[in-house]
């Protein structure tokens, strides 16, 4: 299940460890009572000039907390997985700083004339 590919691309395949508790995104709890299992795409920052996709495999568990709305949760990997973000963390402030960089050369400066 683990591999990397390179070709125009590198891809890295990867798993998280089964039967570690991981923190309900509702309510915090930890549990490691698995429910299935997802493979999400995340692009990452470049690897040797090629882009980076990640293929992580993730767990969805139970949340057995009886007060907790959710059921279950998708476990997120700290510093590699943000719920509902398809790029990584490094990649996404590199796209904000990008963004910024570019919103900030396009608005017309006034020099007073
Ligand atoms: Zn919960």
């Amino acid at each position: 299940m683990i591999s990397v590919e390179v070709s125009d691309a590198v891809v890295i395949r990867a798993r998280t460890r089964s039967g570690e508790p991981a923190g309900c995104t509702g309510c915090g709890q930890l549990s490691a009572c698995s429910h299935s299992r997802s493979v999400r795409s995340l692009a990452d920052v470049t690897l040797a000039d090629r882009p980076l996709r990640i293929d992580l495999s993730v767990r969805r568990l139970y949340c057995e907390n009886a007060t907790c709305p959710k059921a279950t949760f998708a476990e997120q990997v700290p510093g590699l997985t943000v719920r509902y973000q398809r790029r990584t963390p490094p990649l996404q402030r590199l796209v904000e700083d990008v963004g910024v960089v570019l919103a900030a050369g396009a608005v017309p400066r006034c020099f007073g004339f």
